[in-house]
């Protein structure tokens, strides 16, 4: 597989291009295809897979193209991770290849500084990458508002609910669109997460790395 079979335009072929990436990871291959057909995805996937790529590429596209039917309000784009680290990672890889785009990321994560999070929501963001907790203090605060979601990333799901943020990613889910798409990627496939699945992705494609 290579990255010409994406379909990708231009502007995001080129960033593809220029970043140390050769090919497609086998996750990427399966989901990046799926995602960009509209798909819910379940990908059973671990650190290292690429499966960040896998999904911050087809959100790129999705909110390129939504940003220009729909000019408004809070990020179109949201991705929920359980840590700091991790939703920082997304971030960056988010940054550097929405950079093409001129699209705005946000990060906010528990520990960092409200006041600066929340600033940096209201003066616009279309995507965010956000730890639950903080993702929901946000909202209370209205520094942004979740209206506008329709593509949502649960990124290891499985970590996020042994960390206790099962209310809060519920919540958040409840609170976005129904009519939303909505990736789910998770290391290991247990019971809870399952349940999860079922209750918030729409007859999802399931992908095992
Ligand atoms: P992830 O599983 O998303 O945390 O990615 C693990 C590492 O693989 C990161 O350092 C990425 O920069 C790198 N990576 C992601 N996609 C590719 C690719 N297609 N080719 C080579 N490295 C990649």
């Amino acid at each position: 597989s290579s990255f010409a079979h994406f379909g990708f335009d231009e502007a995001l072929m080129k960033s593809v291009r220029k970043s140390e990436y050769t090919q497609p990871t086998p996750i990427q291959a399966q989901a990046v295809p799926a995602a960009l057909a509209g798909r819910d995805i379940i990908g059973i996937a671990k650190t290292g897979s690429g499966k960040t790529a896998a999904f911050v590429w087809p959100m790129l596209v999705h909110v390129a193209d939504q940003r220009e039917l729909s000019p408004g309000e809070g990020p179109v784009g949201l991705i929920l991770a359980p840590t700091r680290e991790l939703s920082q990672q997304i971030y960056a890889e988010a940054k550097r290849f929405g950079k093409v785009y001129g699209l705005r990321v946000v990060c906010c994560y528990g520990g960092g500084s409200k006041w600066e999070q929340s600033k940096a929501l209201e003066e616009g963001a279309e995507i965010v990458v956000a730890t639950p907790g903080r993702m929901i203090d946000m909202v209370k605060m209205k520094a942004t508002n979740l209206q506008r979601v329709t593509f949502l990333v649960l990124d290891e799901a499985d970590r996020m609910f042994d960390m206790g943020f099962e209310p809060q990613v519920r919540s958040i889910c409840n609170h976005v669109r129904p009519d939303r798409q909505t990736l789910l990627f998770s290391a290991t496939f247990k019971k809870k997460v399952e349940k999860l699945a079922r209750d918030v992705l729409t007859d999802p494609i399931r992908i095992v790395q």
